[in-house]
């Protein structure tokens, strides 16, 4: 595990619970990384005979693949219930990137840059608390871009 424990600001630990506002999952034009192996595992998920997410689902961003968006900016696999309830159609077989959320570098650079992660992710500083194993676990499967 990098760095020690009490040099972080977090060491605490930080409280994250999904609150489905799919706010993660939408807006401003971005990129969801997907490696092949997850390519695969949503593929098989999704029951495609031949294994392979289609160009309806992902598309070429120099050298990597990232999944597609709707118009507007939401996630291909965003569902909206009419409510204001998100859910991921792919949950179970969803990103490295989607899973570690909001637990990424950059967000913890700084308790500014989580208060600002949370100003746009209702989840953030509610409800379950993750302990800074959890958190650095999260954090290390999601290396910086
Ligand atoms: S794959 Fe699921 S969790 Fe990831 S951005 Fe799309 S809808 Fe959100």
């Amino acid at each position: 595990m990098a760095g020690k424990t009490q040099d972080k600001w977090y060491a605490a630990g930080l409280a994250f619970e999904c609150q489905q506002s799919g706010n993660c999952c939408s807006g401003a034009p971005g990129y969801v990384w997907v490696t092949k192996a997850e390519q695969t595992a949503i593929a098989e998920f999704l029951g495609m005979k031949d294994g392979k997410l289609g160009k309806r689902y992902i598309r070429r961003v120099g050298l990597r693949v990232s999944l597609k968006e709707r118009p507007g900016g939401d996630c291909i696999f965003l569902e909206r219930d009419g409510n204001g309830c998100t859910t991921c159609r792919i949950h179970k077989v969803k990103p490295t990137q989607c899973r570690t959320w909001p637990f990424w570098d950059y967000n913890l650079k700084s308790p500014e840059h989580w208060n600002n992660a949370a100003d746009g992710c209702p989840g953030i500083n509610r409800g379950k608390l993750h302990t800074f194993v959890q958190i650095e676990t999260q954090r290390l499967t999601h290396p910086p871009k």
